[in-house]
């Protein structure tokens, strides 16, 4: 054999371990959208028994319209445009129940052992004339049956668009704060951060947060620094999702910094929607380095065609983060979710000794964090 074969060999041999040591890592996603999770295979099928018009039934004729592929260039509304056409897709409540199911499925199968999984009633109601509260419901109802069947636990975000008027963001607000002793944690704005700004949401946000709800603000991604600002200042955010744009304004990372605020970041992501220009340029690592609270997390799996695991290969690969620096921003993650300070404490117990160990981490103890 060649010098250059066995060298060749070497590397496969090399990156074939790093992604099993990656994948066995117990697993901390703070930012994953339920509308980006949905399995390819399942969309066909849903399409076929609901009778939903699709340009092609094909799986592979119908990826492009879900997923970011290789030869589209980056822009952040060309990927907010995926979720119009996934939307088309929650069309009956048993169909919501079965995405979220399998959305929790999915990210035990990456050994994802905590999961705050992301929703926006509005999407998946309105389309079909039913309520909010069916829809939370069905997506409480679904998440705790897989929780029964996975090893992993799931709380829920409720998430409001930018582009939302103060009367159904209020409401989305009082369905969120209704529905805190049953799975939903946190509330989040998304959208368009280009056209719309996140200060007019500040009471509402600043209402619920007085209700015990976590804040995230997707902040920094299509729009600048400044942004991440408002949403630090005004929004009372305890996360930020992406925030990478931070980087261009010393003030807001020292903001950042001071309150303790952790920011999801999504590798793959924050290269399709434009944030971030090239991978080896995104500022995970420079952000640790200079200790601001960093975790790395999916997004929108389906959308993004990615895992988890996936995520922390390209930060090893493409944006140089070691294995051990993952480790600590797994811990961080824990140490950011929205939970009690009990039930926190003893989840970063469990993922301490998990992460501490080297052959036994996938497995964790079997026993739930609220039941400890
Ligand atoms: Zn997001």
């Amino acid at each position: 054999m060649s010098d250059l074969n066995k060298y060749r060999i070497a590397k496969i041999k090399r990156r074939t371990n790093l992604r099993q040591t990656l994948q066995n890592l117990p697993k901390v996603d703070l930012h994953r959208h339920l509308e980006g999770s949905l399995r390819l295979s399942t969309l066909a099928e849903i399409a076929c028994e609901h009778g939903v018009d699709l340009p092609s039934y094909d799986i592979e004729e119908l990826r492009p319209y879900v997923q970011v592929t290789t030869d589209e260039p980056p822009d952040f509304h060309a990927f907010l445009e995926k979720f119009n056409f996934l939307a088309r897709f929650y069309s009956k409540l048993d169909c919501i129940e079965r995405i979220s199911y399998e959305a929790v499925a999915d990210a035990a199968q990456d050994n994802v052992k905590y999961l705050e999984l992301r929703f926006n009633p509005v999407t998946l109601a309105l389309s079909q004339g039913f309520c909010f509260e069916e829809v939370v419901e069905r997506v409480i109802s679904a998440v705790k049956k897989a929780e029964q069947d996975f090893d992993i636990t799931v709380k829920l975000l409720i998430t409001i668009r930018r582009d939302y008027d103060q009367d159904i963001s209020s409401r989305i607000v009082d369905v969120a704060i209704r529905y805190t002793d049953q799975s939903i944690v946190g509330l989040d704005l998304a959208g368009d951060e280009v056209h719309y700004s996140a200060q007019p949401f500040a009471r509402l946000f600043n209402k619920a947060k007085e209700a015990g709800l976590g804040i995230t603000v997707h902040a920094g991604e299509a729009a600048g620094a400044e942004s991440v600002r408002t949403a630090v200042e005004l929004l009372k955010a305890d996360r930020i999702g992406h925030g990478v744009r931070a980087s261009e304004d010393l003030t807001v990372m020292d903001l950042i910094r001071e309150k303790g605020v952790t920011l999801e970041m999504c590798p793959t992501s924050n290269i399709q929607t434009a944030a971030v220009k090239a991978i080896t340029r995104h500022p995970l690592r420079a952000f640790f380095q200079i200790g601001l609270p960093v975790t790395i997390n999916t997004d929108d799996p389906s959308i993004s065609n990615t895992t988890l695991t996936d995520e922390y290969m390209v930060a090893v690969r493409d944006i140089g983060v070691t294995v051990p620096e993952i480790k600590q921003m797994i811990l961080t993650g824990v140490r950011a979710a929205f939970l009690p300070p009990s039930e926190k404490e003893q989840l970063e117990v469990r993922f301490t000794e998990a992460l501490n160990g080297s052959k036994e981490e996938s497995q964790l103890p079997r026993a739930k964090y609220s039941e400890a």
